[in-house]
């Protein structure tokens, strides 16, 4: 927890639940991010969390944006940020939302099958693309392959083709998972896309542009590399396949930039012994699943926990959320413990929460309402 968010959360004592986000630190990590790997243009992975205030902070150091639907792309126009400036690199997209981007001046698009870059050719006309291709999220926390990337192959195929469209086969992207904490993931991922770089370069389609995606790690309950750790994969990949003539660099970084500003606010409804035969006890929190904690699916993401008891005694504790389902369980296999002094009323703080947490929160499921948001 940054020291002015904890000023906020003791002098403002905001009513529970609510997110507070720490611009300033927002700042702080863009600038780190750039200062780790300067070759690299920044598109912020706008998912992460769309806040005004964030997206104006971001637009003013001159950053660019990766937005996934064109209510993004309006977002980050209206932040200040320049159609130029924006990718639209969802490879999932609505015809009339292309159509919408491209009246509006956005001319990047990503795609990842036949039927999409035919779709762009014809809502985008002239547009340039870049082919997601598959790549290994071993290593990650929150995996992406499943849904997205195409192999190598096609992505040849496909990137010949975008030429005949009449399109500009501008480049190729990959993402190695979120919360992915190998630099290696990202030394291999660029090993495999430098070798259709140089064979389409062969083949008169002239690549100008890698986007390495995101995927950035950050501490939750366990410390990650830091970002040195990662620009030096990067960069000795990059060396390693393109030596000195390198394509433009693109990164997308959402969970780094947004997620170590911003701590959720939260009080305990109950602590409960399910079985007074266990050491176990269940603790309810006044957010859950559908407050926004959708990142602990499978428990992949544990944030870390805030209590005023912290330094006392603990015990083994099952951490849920408080709506009517039975699905709204942040964590039961985790080893959570917590302090045994913890009581209904107390106030805990889930730290790290900046990212991925905030527009996840359900519209108003069991009468509560949407999570509260504070941009400090
Ligand atoms: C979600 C996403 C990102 C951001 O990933 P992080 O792990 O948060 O850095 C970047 N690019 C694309 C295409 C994404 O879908």
């Amino acid at each position: 927890m940054t020291p002015k968010i904890a000023r906020y959360l003791s002098e403002i004592q905001p009513a529970a639940p609510c997110l507070v986000v720490d611009v300033d630190r927002v700042e702080e990590n863009y600038r780190a991010l750039r200062a780790a790997l300067p070759l690299a243009r920044i598109y912020y992975a706008v998912k992460a969390n769309p806040a005004r205030p964030i997206l104006e902070r971001l637009a003013r150091l001159e950053s660019a944006f990766d937005a996934a639907s064109f209510e993004e792309v309006a977002a980050c126009l209206a932040a200040g940020a320049a159609p130029e400036a924006i990718s639209f690199g969802n490879t999932i997209k609505k015809a009339s939302a292309i159509a919408a981007a491209h009246q509006a001046g956005v001319s990047l698009y990503a795609f990842d099958s036949a039927e999409e870059l035919e779709k762009i050719a014809r809502c985008a006309p002239g547009s340039r693309v870049y082919c997601r291709i598959l790549v290994a999220n071993d290593g990650a926390d929150w995996p992406l392959s499943r849904k997205f990337g195409t192999s190598v192959a096609q992505a040849r195929r496909l990137m010949l083709r975008a030429a005949d469209l009449g399109l500009d086969p501008y480049g190729l992207s990959f993402h190695v998972g979120s919360q992915q904490k190998h630099g290696a993931a990202y030394e291999a991922a660029i090993g495999q896309v430098a070798m259709l770089f140089t064979d389409l370069t062969e083949r008169g389609v002239d690549l100008r542009m890698l986007n390495l995606g995101g995927g950035f790690p950050i501490p939750y309950r366990e410390a990650v590399p830091g970002i040195d750790h990662f620009a030096r994969a990067i960069m000795r990949a990059l060396t390693r396949h393109f030596g000195n003539a390198l394509p433009d660099i693109v990164i997308e970084p959402g969970r780094f930039v947004v997620g170590d500003a911003g701590a959720v606010r939260s009080e305990v409804v109950l602590v409960s012994r399910r079985d007074p035969e266990s050491p176990l006890r269940w603790v309810y929190l006044d957010v859950g699943r559908f407050g926004g904690f959708a990142e602990a699916e499978g428990e992949a993401i544990r944030y870390a926990i805030v209590t005023p008891h912290d330094g006392g005694a603990t015990g083994p504790v099952a951490i849920a959320g408080p709506t009517c389902d039975g699905a709204d369980i942040l964590y039961e296999k985790a080893d959570y413990r917590l302090p045994l002094a913890l009581a209904s009323g107390d106030a805990v703080t889930l730290l790290a929460t900046g990212a991925y947490v905030s527009t996840y929160a359900s519209q108003g499921f069991n009468g509560f309402a949407p999570l509260a948001e504070h941009y400090i």
